[in-house]
């Protein structure tokens, strides 16, 4: 029995999971008539992979980890999900996550009659251990940390998250959706050898397939073990893993390293603007700005064919926008609206 054992939902460590038609057979099989598919092959006629081992292969060696250490759901969203339905009994346990932060732990939380005790971040958006370790009680079962922050932008130190991991005594998820545009380390070597530490990765941001739903979660066998057990069978589709496994086979070096230098650029013009108050730092492909009057600039920008994202509702983000680093060109018309912007 490991340390986290006892955090699993009783009916869960009890769960069978379903077994799929190709589970129950090894070797060589030419003729398939034991899963009620149709004959006629047009590429997808068969149920694809339910343990995504050709996909799992080829991610694998590019995060560095064992591809068992890894799991794969239809976007991070379905991660997230199932942390709360392994280990968060309803109407009884409770999570603890920060904010402002990602919306999707809050609304899975809520779809699971999960309570959530909410931990303000400080003024910069810095992150008070000792006012996360003291917001859990015995039935925290779960804490969502996310680093690099969306919408802040800020990555956590390495030290800090993981000291938090070694004194919480439930399971820590943090989330790395933007890991790949930051200068602070991923954890994900540290999920492997850990046993409640969960790393969460998408491939939506960096990788460029948010259409492609495929999320990633790298964490301890036994966690593992318990996501795949507890997900829909075939919870990536065909599709999804062929196109992966293609665009896998290409570096996003380049495209990185030119959101990175954007980033950069709109962090140094940004500041000249009059109207706009405070430029946050970021590790990620976006930047919070806080401007004078959010919803003004927000519908001008609208009017000029620009979205961008109103944060200004949000608690600790009063009057700030969120700006996703597009193109280079992309860049210019926001900069070039901005220029003739009259308050
Ligand atoms: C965009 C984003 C994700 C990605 O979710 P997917 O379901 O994988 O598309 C996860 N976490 C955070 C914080 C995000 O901003």
């Amino acid at each position: 029995m490991s340390r986290i054992t006892h955090l699993v939902r009783p009916n869960i460590a009890a769960l069978t999971p379903y077994s799929t038609a190709r589970d129950e057979y090894v070797g060589h099989i030419g003729i398939f008539l034991d899963a009620n598919e149709s004959p006629y092959t047009n590429g997808f006629n068969r149920y694809p992979d339910p343990h995504q081992a050709a996909l799992k292969a080829k991610i694998a060696p590019i995060k560095g980890i064992p591809a068992d250490n890894l799991f794969l759901g239809n976007g991070s969203d379905e991660a997230i999900d199932l942390v709360f339905r392994i280990f968060c009994v309803p109407g009884k346990d409770n999570a603890v996550i920060m904010t402002p932060s990602y919306g999707m732990y809050g609304v899975a939380a809520a779809i699971n009659d999960i309570a959530v005790r909410s931990v303000q971040l400080d003024r910069d958006f810095a992150l008070d251990t000792e006012k996360l370790l003291a917001a859990c009680d015995n039935n925290t079962k779960v804490m969502f940390l996310c680093s690099p922050n969306n919408p802040s932008g800020n990555a956590f130190s390495r030290e800090q998250l993981l000291d938090i991991c070694d004194r919480f005594k439930g399971i820590l998820v943090v989330d790395e959706a933007y890991i790949d545009f930051s200068e602070k380390g991923s954890l994900v070597t540290e999920a492997t050898k850990r046993d409640n530490l969960i790393i969460l990765q998408t491939m939506s941001k960096a990788r460029a397939m948010a259409g492609l739903r495929i999320g990633l979660a790298i964490s301890s066998l036994e966690i593992i073990r318990l996501m795949s057990m507890v997900k829909y069978p075939y919870n990536l589709s065909k599709a999804a893993m062929e196109k992966a496994m293609s665009f896998m086979c290409k570096s996003i070096d380049d495209e990185v390293h030119t959101i990175i230098y954007e980033r950069k650029r709109l962090n140094s013009i940004l500041p000249r603007y009059p109207f706009v108050k405070r430029v946050f730092a970021s590790d990620a492909n976006f930047i919070l700005i806080r401007v004078d009057d959010a919803d003004a600039l927000y519908s001008y920008l609208l009017k000029k064919g620009i979205i961008v994202r109103n944060r200004s509702r949000i608690t600790g983000c009063e009057g700030c926008l969120r700006l996703t680093i597009g193109l280079p060109a992309e860049n210019d018309s926001l900069l070039n609206a901005l220029d003739n912007y009259k308050i």
